[in-house]
């Protein structure tokens, strides 16, 4: 079997994001990158099931500027065998990702498509399921748990109600939560060896994508501070703020 696994580079989610003083969108100059984090599970994924025995190739693919090569690099350390950067200048939407995706797969020819359930950065939580749409494959989407078996995954999702098991058939696209496995590090030696795996580079203009965003960001803002609490000396008090000034009971 083999796995196609798409890690997206992101604001790091620990930093404190900044919006930018003309309010057209958040500042990534100088500001630490990192692999989309439902995207690390994705790859650690992929690799226990070829530890496992029952997958013999992981490529990554990112799609995006050059620097997007180091989450690739990331992935080849960590146990993928192949890499694909995809050079996209500026801004790409779903859509455009999933057309593209679609264009590596029909290439590669996997059986699985491992995804993050969500890129932390736009949270749109759209382009599994564009790619799976794309594709005409099944999808199961929100995977914290994934058995491989003869010629299905048994996928367990988390729902609203608890947890939901589905069958899918292979070729699929599966979208990774995070609950779905602990990430392991890449450790230095692995780093430097990743340094050598193949990593091929696209030029999103070559495939004949038309890339153009579809949606026009009007503005980007922060979100309201929130106004200082304050302190009540008992119940009564409590109550009597509640219902004469905050009027919510
Ligand atoms: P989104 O639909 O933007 O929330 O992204 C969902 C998932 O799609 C991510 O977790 C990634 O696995 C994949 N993805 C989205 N954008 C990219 C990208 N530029 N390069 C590689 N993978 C991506």
């Amino acid at each position: 079997m083999k796995i196609l696994v798409a890690v997206k580079r992101v604001i790091d989610y620990n930093v404190q994001i900044r919006v930018k003083e003309d309010n057209s969108g958040v500042v990534t100059e100088n500001v630490k990158m990192s692999t989309n984090p439902p995207d690390d599970n994705a790859i650690e994924e992929a690799v226990k099931i070829k530890e496992s025995g029952k997958a013999k190739e992981i490529v990554a693919v990112t799609i995006g500027e050059d620097k997007a090569q180091e989450t690739v690099r990331k992935a080849l350390a960590v146990g993928a065998d192949r890499g694909i950067h995809v050079k996209v200048d500026g801004l790409v939407e779903p859509l455009a990702v999933s057309k593209i995706l679609k264009n590596i797969v029909e290439k590669e020819k996997p059986d699985l498509v491992f995804m993050g359930k969500q890129a932390i950065d736009d949270d749109c939580n759209q382009t599994g399921q564009m790619l799976s749409a794309l594709l005409k494959w099944p999808q199961a989407t929100f995977a914290s748990k994934i058995e491989v078996k003869e010629k299905t995954l048994e996928v367990t999702r988390e729902v609203d109600e608890g947890l939901e098991t589905i069958e899918v058939n292979v070729p699929a696209i599966i979208t990774c939560d995070l609950r779905l496995n602990e990430p392991r590090y890449a450790s230095l030696p692995n780093i430097m060896k990743a340094k050598k795996k193949p990593l091929e580079l696209i030029n999103a203009t070559d495939l004949g994508i038309d890339t153009k965003p579809r949606i026009e960001q009007i503005k980007v803002e922060e979100p309201p501070k929130r106004k200082a609490g304050i302190k009540v000396a008992n119940v009564a008090e409590l109550v009597n703020k509640l219902k004469n000034e905050a009027k919510v009971i």
